[in-house]
């Protein structure tokens, strides 16, 4: 039985490590990768410089896609997070940096499954951009060198609610403004009321396009990252009901 158990942990050590295991990815399989995986394992450490460069956008969009199963599955890796506080104090080589919204259920850390030092997070309601969280997705992307942006959006958002409502709330009038266009935008057959789940995560869905597009139309330096395939801009929508994270572009 205790066997039995320690082989389970070192499973889930090895799970635990993924971001780890992208960059020998190409050759996982072989044993030296295997061995390579389990020495990197018991580091307990943060993503190294080395071993972010050397991911391809698609394969730190595949990590957070392993992250989410992990988070859905109640799989969650064991984590040290003293250990990767120790090994990421010296530098930060997060690999992707996320927006997402304000809602205490959507931390995005968590429902990736990531660690200290894996991943950049900008969180407001609604997970609109403004020149300050465009301004924090570029130092991510081409002063630090993450390699994804993510725009997390998701379902039951109260802040599209508020769009929806025509709130008006001191500073919050504003921000709700910025999620106006999605409310316009989104072709909807039935009741378009925030009353309607359905609408809701309708809209929200929109807000995330709109959103990327604005990232591309307003940010040149990171839509010439995107041209140069440094990097991958892409949108999710997160349930809540369900933990699940649906890429949509
Ligand atoms: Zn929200």
């Amino acid at each position: 039985m205790k066997e039995r158990a320690d082989k389970s942990v070192d499973k889930a050590a090895v799970d635990r490590r993924s971001f780890l295991s992208v960059a020998l990815s190409t050759c996982a399989f072989t044993p030296l990768a295997t061995l390579s995986l389990q020495l990197a394992t018991s580091l307990a450490g943060s993503l190294t410089k080395e071993q972010r460069d050397s991911m391809t956008p698609s394969q730190v969009n595949d990590e957070l896609k392993k992250g989410n199963e992990r988070f859905r599955a109640g799989k969650m890796a064991p984590r040290d997070y003293l250990a990767e506080k120790r090994s990421s104090a010296a530098g930060q080589y997060p690999a992707a940096v996320i927006l997402g919204c304000l809602d205490s259920r959507v931390p995005a850390e968590i429902v990736f499954d990531a660690g200290l030092g894996d991943t950049f997070v900008g969180r407001v309601a609604g997970n609109v951009v403004n020149d300050d969280m465009l301004g924090s997705m570029e130092f991510a992307c081409a002063v630090s060198g993450a390699k994804l942006v993510l725009v997390l959006g998701h379902t039951a958002c109260g802040a599209v609610k508020g769009a929806i409502d025509d709130v008006v709330l001191g500073n919050l009038t504003g921000l709700l403004a910025r999620i106006k266009p999605a409310v316009a935008g989104t072709k909807f057959d039935g009741e378009k009321s925030s009353k309607n789940a359905s609408y809701v995560d309708a809209v929200a869905r929109t807000n995330v396009v709109l959103v990327l597009a604005e990232i591309r139309r307003r940010s040149p330096i990171l839509e010439e990252l995107e041209k140069k395939g440094s990097i991958k801009i892409v949108g999710a929508m997160y349930d809540l009901a369900t933990g699940a994270v649906e890429f949509i572009g």
